[in-house]
């Protein structure tokens, strides 16, 4: 929540972050754990880099950034720090590509810092996921470029995480004329897709997330019963999360969509029976790689990838022979991310979550969630904490921390990027390949061209200059009907007594002179 709107500070103590990851990983079943920090920003919280290596020591197998990239931009030394803690992924807010397209964030070179934070994040051996939010008409011509970027730098970006705008928080009162213009599916995403880079259908690429399930069922009968940890399953519900994956060939950059050389509904079917069939460990694996060969045609397949490079990535993904392909647990180094890195294939997946808003809310969904929110009072589906009651307003409350004021009495502010400011980096250098006809120089009119409001503020401007417009021309109407309908004498306007300015004080007299009359004698009636 932004502090500075609601005017007080909600910061979690040392001993709450540790009961929170505490809580959340001791639920049974045992299940891999992600987590993820987020904020504000949680870099400039003193306690992210103590919390990320807490995280990974009680178990969570992967430990998450969600950030705007701007200390990972400044400094190498804290992606270093951050990577020794066990940083494994960087949410990394990225609205697009060029400082045009970031510029709605008011921070002058914006996109140079994401470009900065990959390289330094990458170099340190840690994952990134850009994550773009999707507003209509306000930057949705940047989902082609944004793939684009990906396709051309397989090695750095291994999933794309785009998310639809939902209305919540300042903007839960949208007028219905902004959110109809503005609105964004996971639908629209599909075809956008399509449309501005020629990638996949709509129809046979896209699968909801939780068709993810079916692999990590066959993945846990693989692992058997006394494995210390079952595989991670999501079970969101299908309007909730979309993706498509899509076979990047990192020497060349062609590319094809997973499941246009992959019959997926097929194979999700013989998966299903041979986790059905649970006959243990290697004949689940036999059974894998048959329902794979048998869905498999190389015709439709990036020009070098082969059957066996399909049962590999299955294999490094879900570790089901015990071969290593770098360590993933708490005690990889910088060698098993190199080697897990050296894969031919990057596996891109494109994937986005649509989070509700009181428009869209299905109580459905929020039973299937898959992202729980950790408070103090306990944990809570993310898409409930943020919309409608308001239970983060309620929560961060009863938690208060301090008063903006006293809060900053105590600790000061920190540096704030506004206005256009610049962040300042140590360098601005980066590897990353950047085609001059993805690059956005000026940003989207769409709502400029149709009149609508940008943002909740516009909103409130025009709805303010609307009000006094409206409430002008009805004392004008109510004038008129006075005057013609009542047939009342029209009055002199009332002055306001304040608005009375006092009269200037004559200046004194200038002594008489004498002067001759000059006025000219006219004649009396009659003459
Ligand atoms: S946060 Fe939960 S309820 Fe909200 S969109 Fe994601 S999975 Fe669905």
């Amino acid at each position: 929540m932004d502090a500075n709107q609601v005017g007080f500070v909600h910061e979690l103590t040392w001993e709450d972050i540790q009961t929170l990851l505490d809580n959340a990983i001791t639920i049974k079943p045992k299940r891999q754990m992600s987590v993820q920090f987020s904020g504000g920003e949680p870099t400039i919280s003193p306690y992210f880099l103590d919390a990320v290596s807490y995280a990974r020591k009680v178990g969570y197998t992967s430990v998450q950034a969600a950030t705007n990239g701007i200390e990972f931009a400044k400094s190498p030394e804290f992606c270093r720090k951050a990577a020794d803690a066990g940083l494994r992924y960087a949410y990394l807010q990225f609205d697009g590509i060029g400082n045009a397209a970031n510029s709605h964030r008011k921070v002058g070179n914006l996109f140079d810092v994401k470009l900065r934070a990959i390289e330094n994040l990458y170099n340190n051996g840690v994952d990134i996921v850009p994550v773009i939010t999707l507003i209509n008409g306000i930057n949705n011509e940047q989902v082609g470029r944004v793939i684009q970027f990906a396709l051309d730098n397989p090695k750095r970006i291994p999933f794309l995480s785009f998310q639809p705008v939902s209305f919540t928080g300042r903007d839960e009162a949208v007028t219905d004329e902004r959110r109809m213009a503005q609105r964004y599916t996971l639908a629209h995403l599909a075809h956008d897709v399509k449309n501005q880079t020629g990638l996949g259908e709509p129809a046979r690429d896209w699968f909801p997330l939780s068709f993810i399930s079916t692999f990590s069922d066959w993945s846990d009968l693989v692992h058997g019963p006394e494995h210390q940890w079952g595989q991670l399953s999501c079970g969101c519900h299908p309007n909730c999360g979309v993706g498509m994956a899509v076979m990047v060939d990192k020497q060349t950059g062609e590319s094809a969509p997973v499941t246009s050389f992959w019959n997926a509904d097929q194979l999700a079917k013989d998966v299903a029976r041979v986790n059905d069939a649970a006959r243990g460990k290697w004949l689940s694996i036999i059974g894998m790689a048959l329902a794979t060969a048998r869905n498999y045609d190389p015709f439709k397949s990036p020009t070098h990838f082969k059957l066996t490079d399909l049962m590999k990535k299955l294999d490094k993904t879900f570790g089901a022979t015990g071969k290593n392909y770098g360590k993933v647990g708490a005690d990889r180094t910088i060698q098993d991310i190199e080697k897990r890195r050296q894969d031919r294939w990057n596996f891109l997946l494109i994937a986005g979550m649509w989070f509700q808003d009181l428009f869209n809310y299905d109580f459905r969904r929020t039973e299937q969630c898959i992202i729980p929110y950790a408070t103090q009072e306990g944990e809570i589906s993310f898409c409930a904490y943020n919309t409608g009651i308001g239970w983060r307003n309620i929560i961060e409350k009863m938690h208060m921390t301090a008063t903006l004021t006293k809060w900053y009495e105590e600790h000061g502010r920190h540096e704030i990027f506004a206005g256009g400011k610049k962040v300042a980096m140590q360098s601005a250098e980066h590897s990353m390949v950047l085609r001059d006809g993805i690059i956005t120089t000026e940003v989207q009119h769409d709502l400029d061209k149709l009149g609508i409001a940008k943002n909740s503020g516009e909103e409130k401007l025009r709805a303010r200059a609307a009000k006094i417009k409206q409430d002008e021309e009805n004392a004008r109407m109510a004038k008129l009907y006075r005057q013609h309908v009542l047939k009342e004498q029209p009055t002199p306007d009332l002055v306001p007594l304040g608005s009375i300015q006092l009269a200037p004080k004559p200046a004194p007299k200038p002594a008489p002179v004498e002067r001759v009359e000059e006025r000219e004698e006219v004649g009396s009636f009659g003459d």
